[in-house]
């Protein structure tokens, strides 16, 4: 079956904008067509979802829009187009010294060949609770550039997701075009985990992202942000975790209260792929342990609770 009848590549945001606007809501914008081409396909065997897929009049493929793909720091910030493959953000030094745990979830997106062609972009945009770059991304309190209904602006990370799979760029009209975030600085680091079946190669049974900021003598959690996910239809932080965090002395004190502050305000739900909500429940003390271990051993802090 034929999904689409004209392929377009332009080369600019603008051109972009124009095609999608010519279309009128029949064009789609496509990236890396890990989501996209997937769902589609999933759709077309699937008898409950007959009718679901339609033809495109056009796919407008962002890939190659230097604005959209490219990746670099100015001052104290990183941007990264929308456009950037997993496997960029996995071999930049720049992301691995200054946004660690994006590396990290990067890194277990799918393999290889998912990598080289899936985007950081089509990651948000596809809007899943427990979609790895997202989490990361929430963690580093990302800020996201947009064109909705033809204007240019920036939106907090958490502002782009309106329900699972519902994002606040409309992909027939609107372009997610950058992300950008603030560099780690000296007392801060991030750090990412997630517990995946054995056999799975897509979205995790539960991830953790956390950015975790230390007073002067680093002897203390100043702030922290902290991410699980999914623990709801859109990502969230888990305020209740970061609050038992706040001004604590590091040790195995502050994670335990920050491992009861989870269990007290997180309910995941069951899901039929991939684990129960027991389970799931179970593994927030795993990944919180090791994840905020990462993080301290990162800042330069001795572990206190190392569990590998
Ligand atoms: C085998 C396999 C394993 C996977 N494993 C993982 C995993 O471990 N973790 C994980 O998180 N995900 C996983 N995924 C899902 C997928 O690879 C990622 O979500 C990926 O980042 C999607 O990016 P893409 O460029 O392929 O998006 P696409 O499929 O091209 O697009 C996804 C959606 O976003 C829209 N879109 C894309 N870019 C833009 C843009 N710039 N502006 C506006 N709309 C846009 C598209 O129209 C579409 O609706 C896996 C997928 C496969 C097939």
């Amino acid at each position: 079956m034929k999904l689409w009848n004209h392929y377009y590549t332009p080369s600019t945001v603008d051109e972009a904008l124009e095609l999608l606007t010519r279309y009128g809501g029949n064009a789609r914008v496509i990236a890396g067509g890990t989501d996209l081409l997937v769902d589609w396909r999933a759709a077309m065997t699937d008898p409950a979802k007959a009718g679901a897929v339609h033809v495109q009049e056009a796919l407008i493929d962002i890939t190659r829009i230097p604005e959209m793909t490219h990746l670099a720091d100015f001052d104290d910030q990183i941007v990264i187009g929308g456009g950037v493959t997993h496997t960029r953000i996995v071999q930049s030094s720049l992301i691995r010294q200054y946004a660690t745990c994006l590396v990290e979830s990067c890194g277990v997106v799918g393999g290889p060949q998912v990598r080289n062609v899936a985007t950081l972009g089509g990651n948000v945009a596809h809007a899943l609770p427990a979609a790895d770059g997202t989490t990361s991304l929430v963690a580093l309190d990302a800020e996201v550039e947009i064109v909705k209904d033809g204007e240019r602006r920036w939106v907090n990370i958490l502002d782009m997701f309106l329900g699972t799979a519902k994002s606040l760029v409309n992909p027939a009209r609107d372009l997610l075009v950058s992300f950008r975030f603030r560099k780690t600085k000296p007392g801060e680091a991030t750090a990412f985990n997630r517990i995946m079946r054995p056999q799975g190669v897509a979205l995790p049974i539960m991830g953790c992202a956390v950015w975790i900021k230390l007073n002067a003598d680093r002897t203390h959690y100043d702030a922290a942000r902290i991410v699980l996910a999914p623990v709801a239809p859109t990502p969230v932080r888990a305020e209740a975790v970061e609050a038992a965090l706040t001004g604590q002395p590091i040790g195995d004190d502050a994670i335990e209260r920050a491992i009861q502050a989870a269990h007290e305000t997180i309910r995941p739900r069951t899901s039929k792929y991939r684990a129960t909500a027991d389970y799931r429940a179970e593994v927030i003390d795993v990944l919180l342990r090791r994840t905020l271990s990462a993080a301290l051993a990162r800042v330069g802090v001795e572990s206190p609770s190392v569990l590998v």
